[in-house]
């Protein structure tokens, strides 16, 4: 009875075999695929190069607090804080970060650091295409991590300044 149970099971299982061995193939066609993505199908929750975020009105959400970096495993988040004035204000609160550099030579993609943020200024983004021959160049800084000033949206007081310098 196991033997005839064995073989049942055994065809069942090959049954399947050759079945999906006739449909359509599923696989992602990067990068010779259409749009943005050249073929990559990414999840909302994947986790990517991250987004330095602006709140309402256009301000920088991060406020220079360091608990992103105390909370980064890997060690590779650098922040030095500036601090706002009536004239020049780049966030909503006292302090901002004016540098904000994240090494993605040593970024394992954790999320600590999004979990860590009591702002919600540093998410995930989709970005994924990191990799680069030169280490140098893995470096980000906050220029390229900071998301534009949506239209419509006031400008900080320093890029006010910046127009008018
Ligand atoms: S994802 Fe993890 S390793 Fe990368 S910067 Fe954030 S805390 Fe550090
Ligand atoms: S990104 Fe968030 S946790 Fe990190 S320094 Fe800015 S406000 Fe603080």
């Amino acid at each position: 009875m196991s033997i005839i149970r064995n073989v049942a099971a055994i065809a069942k299982g090959m049954s399947i075999t050759l079945r999906e061995g006739f449909e359509p193939t599923q696989v992602e066609n990067y990068p010779d695929g259409k749009g943005p993505l050249r073929g990559a199908q990414l999840q909302e929750r994947f986790r990517g190069k991250h987004q330095l975020q602006r709140d309402e009105n256009g301000l920088e959400k991060c406020v220079a607090c360091f608990l992103c970096a105390a909370a980064c495993p890997s060690n590779c988040i650098y922040i030095e804080a500036g601090d706002n004035t009536e004239e020049t204000r780049i966030s909503s609160a006292e302090r901002y970060a004016k540098v904000y550099n994240i090494d993605y030579n040593r970024c394992i993609f954790c999320g600590y650091c999004v979990e860590a943020c009591p702002t919600d200024a540093i998410t995930h983004g989709h970005g994924f295409e990191l990799a680069s021959l030169n280490a140098t160049t893995m470096v980000m800084r906050k220029e390229d991590l900071l998301v534009p000033v949506a239209t419509g949206l006031p400008r900080s007081g320093n890029e006010e300044a910046e127009a008018l310098a």
